[in-house]
């Protein structure tokens, strides 16, 4: 179920284990959602050496261990290439596919999928159970499919407009709230800086709030602010908003040095901070704070420490992918439902959450791979219990 990252990567397991593969989707194409992940630039996985790896994951690193042990960034890379996409690592360590997109890679992986049977139903919506089968609703009405196992890969719930919806939270018991997760913040702009700085990046920034600090780059966007530091801070602060926290525009400086740079009170303000090497949109920053009240007699401490009100977290439509889902307890150790012999859970579905830089498709395609081995070895056993 779910023809994301980590169903596809299920249904791979379990052709090549020589069963017969159906993969239902609810949209009229499959892996909309990864297409979208290839826009910015693929981040597949992270060079980030184990153990450190799997700290990104928080609480689930234990459960998620076992799966990205068998098929972690390396396993990642190699499968890429071998569906001849070759892949390099950047600069700041995350690994992406030398073409960049995801459309190359999927277009091979789907061809692979084809050569081995994988039948891939589009428009076909999983609308819960009836007793141990899958109900569907599809363009010819409503169906019914009793696999002898199946692979619940139907992704969190953040874009829901490329598929996941997180509708089968309604069915599938055992799940925590959903909540957004690499999402930006709302800010309360004034309408010149709005209307003037919206879409601008804030390159080379540090934010410190309660519980996190870190170097970074955001985007000021017309709704608030966003980027991979806000994300990065978003899991921290998503339950503290309103919260306002410190951006050091300039963190290359220390303070004395900031202060040679800005000179003395004769010059007007934007004009000091020009002289430091502040970028428009950072000068914007120090102004607004000064508009909404911030004092200017220390202008270096204010630019290291600019405040920030972030008001609210963004929602779910927007976020880059979600918190909350199908509890760890819901699950055994196989990936396979607990009370729901031969269905097996993977991906973003699962409740775990992890910041970008590559973890989030690791974990989906370790995860997937995973459950469909289980379930091929779950489908093999004499009496179909494992
Ligand atoms: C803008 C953006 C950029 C991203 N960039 C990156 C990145 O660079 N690196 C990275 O690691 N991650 C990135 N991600 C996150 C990554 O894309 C997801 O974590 C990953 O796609 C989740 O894989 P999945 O297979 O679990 O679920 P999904 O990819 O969400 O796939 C789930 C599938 O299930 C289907 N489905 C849902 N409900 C039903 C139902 N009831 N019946 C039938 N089908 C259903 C959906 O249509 C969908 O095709 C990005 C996400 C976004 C939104």
């Amino acid at each position: 179920m779910g023809a994301g990252p980590a169903g596809l990567m299920a249904a791979e397991a379990l052709a090549q284990a020589g069963l017969r593969v159906v993969v239902c989707d609810a949209m009229p194409s499959p892996a909309r959602k990864f297409l979208m992940a290839g826009r910015g630039g693929l981040n597949l996985t992270h060079s980030t050496p184990m153990p450190r790896f799997l700290d990104a994951y928080g609480d689930a690193a234990a459960r998620l261990a076992p799966f990205i042990a068998a098929f972690g960034p390396d396993g990642l890379r190699g499968w890429c290439h071998a569906l001849g996409q070759e892949t390099f690592v950047g600069s700041s360590g995350r690994v992406f596919p030398r073409a960049m997109k995801a459309s190359p890679l999927l277009r091979a992986w789907l061809g692979r999928l084809a050569a081995l049977g994988v039948e891939v139903r589009a428009r076909h919506r999983w609308t819960g159970w009836e007793g141990a089968a899958l109900r569907f609703a599809t363009p010819a009405g409503d169906a019914v499919l009793a696999p002898r196992v199946a692979v619940l890969a139907c992704g969190g719930a953040s874009w829901p407009r490329l598929g996941s919806d997180g509708a089968w939270a309604g069915w599938v018991g055992g799940c925590a709230p959903f909540a957004p997760a690499n999402m930006g913040f709302s800010v309360r702009w004034s309408e010149g800086f709005r209307a003037r700085f919206a879409g601008a990046p804030l390159k080379r920034v540090r934010l410190r709030a309660p519980g996190f600090d870190a170097m970074g780059e955001a985007l000021v966007t017309a709704a608030g602010i966003e980027g991979g530091l806000v994300y990065a801070a978003s899991a921290t602060l998503r339950g503290l908003a309103p919260v306002t926290v410190a951006l050091d525009l300039r963190p290359d400086l220390d303070l004395a040095a900031l202060r040679a740079r800005l000179g003395g009170g004769a010059l007007s303000l934007a004009n000091r901070l020009r002289r430091a090497g502040l970028a428009p949109v950072a000068i914007g920053l120090v102004q607004e704070a000064v508009r909404g009240g911030a004092a200017r007699d220390d202008l270096a401490g204010l630019v290291k420490a600019l405040p920030l009100r972030l008001e609210a977290p963004m929602g779910l439509e927007r976020a880059i992918s979600s918190a909350g889902g199908l509890g760890w307890d819901a699950v055994d150790d196989s990936l396979m439902l607990r009370g729901r012999p031969g269905v097996f859970a993977a991906g973003e579905m699962l409740d775990w959450e992890a910041p970008t830089g590559g973890w989030l498709l690791t974990a989906c395609f370790a995860t997937g791979r995973a459950a469909g081995l289980a379930a091929a070895r779950f489908a093999a056993a004499p009496c179909g219990d494992g």
